[in-house]
């Protein structure tokens, strides 16, 4: 409660320093104030292979819808043209769900946020033009989002028992498709400290699913398996880059060798060790996430450290990054679950963040494949 009025407080505080910079007159001031009290945001997310809505109520989650694709499981990775066409086909019930979820009419609706980029183009274009096509008709504001903006702030959802990152602070996203070292001075303020040279984390949990004959998206399920494992079993080379730098091609070559040199001893390798593979694979990959963390605080002196994208759902992480609290005083800001992978809320939420700031886009906008974090 504390939490929320102080944040509504900022903001209100904010706001003012805007208006009398901006010359707006106190009847502005008012009229703003009025309107910000009932703030209904829907989000559109459908980047990749998720179609996910969901509104947002001044700051908190109304609902959040997602629609996963189960056809891609069977590719082993998402298939871009299957992507766009599920998507079509799960948009509208999708949002009219995310509605009926609130108990709110879409007439009650005060502005459409989507994800603009970066991300798949055919999946991009579903929501964007789906989002631009309803805030025309209902006359709304529309507004763009940042998806690799969004996995962080998804840190900024209004949540019980749930602390929020104070500026500055340090986020690791981890996803499918990206892997980054980020500063964040404010709400928009961000400056990539380190990134992937080659693959993202992500793929290396999936193709290591693959390798081990599990379905796509294979993280979680590597995951639930290195729980019964031993993760000092096997080892694996670790990439020698930059400080702050991430590789994960060599490691996931590393990993197809290993075993395929030891199903050449024994056919039955994977179903004999499959739990202390998943193990010892993760706990590589957790200790060189770590070792970045701990290279990027070293760096900037910065140590409040927050995760952030589908990855950061793997309990390892999420376990280890906690002891740090104790182990060496970071503060550390690890999302709900269902704000790790994709979703609407986190879009959502930007959109409220920005709606404060007057940042709207026009019909003019278009969908960007790739879309920097500072853009
Ligand atoms: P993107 O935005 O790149 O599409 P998401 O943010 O949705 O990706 O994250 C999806 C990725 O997260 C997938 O690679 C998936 O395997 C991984 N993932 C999800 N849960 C876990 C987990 N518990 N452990 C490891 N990886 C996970
Ligand atoms: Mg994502």
């Amino acid at each position: 409660m504390v939490k929320t009025t102080n944040r509504t407080a900022i903001f209100f505080i904010r706001l003012i320093t805007s208006t009398f910079v901006n010359g707006y007159t106190i009847l502005t001031l008012y009229f703003k104030l009025m309107s910000i009290k009932d703030l209904y945001i829907l989000g559109i997310e459908s980047s990749c292979d998720d179609t996910s809505a969901a509104i947002i109520y001044n700051g908190k989650v109304l609902s959040n819808v997602v629609a996963g694709q189960k056809i891609h499981e069977a590719y082993g990775g998402v298939v871009p043209e299957l992507a766009s066409r599920a998507h079509q086909q799960n948009i509208v019930p999708v949002v009219h769900q995310a509605l009926k979820g609130a108990n709110i009419n879409k007439n009650q609706l005060s502005a459409i946020a989507f994800t603009n980029g970066p991300g798949l183009m055919g999946s991009l274009l579903v929501g964007t033009s789906f989002a631009k096509s309803m805030a025309l008709s209902l006359d709304i504001p529309l507004i763009a989002v940042n998806h690799m903006q969004a996995h962080i702030l998804a840190h900024f959802i209004e949540e019980e028992n749930q602390s929020v990152p104070p500026f500055p602070f340090i986020c690791l996203t981890i996803s499918g498709g990206h892997t980054q070292l980020v500063k964040v001075t404010n709400y928009f303020e961000f400056e990539i400290l380190g990134e992937t040279t080659d693959d993202a984390v992500g793929e290396a949990f999936d193709k290591t699913a693959k390798i081990l004959g599990l379905p796509y998206p294979g993280g979680p399920l590597v995951d639930q398996y290195a729980k019964l494992g031993n993760p000092k079993a096997f080892s694996f080379t670790k990439p020698k880059v930059g400080d702050l730098e991430f590789s994960f091609s060599g490691l996931k070559t590393g990993i197809l060798y290993f075993i395929q040199k030891n199903i050449k001893e024994n056919p039955q390798f994977i179903e004999e060790n499959l739990p202390d593979i998943c193990a010892s694979v993760q706990r590589t990959i957790v200790e060189i996430l770590m070792e970045k963390i701990h290279n990027a605080v070293k760096q900037t002196g910065i140590t409040h450290i927050a995760i952030a994208g589908g990855v950061s759902a793997n309990s390892e992480i999420r376990k280890i990054l906690k002891a740090t609290e104790q182990l060496h005083g970071w503060n550390t800001y690890i999302p709900n679950f269902e704000y790790t992978t994709d979703n609407a809320a986190m879009i959502g939420i930007v959109g409220y963040l920005k709606y404060l700031q007057n940042s709207f886009s026009d019909q003019s906008i278009s969908a960007r494949a790739r879309l920097g974090i500072e853009e």
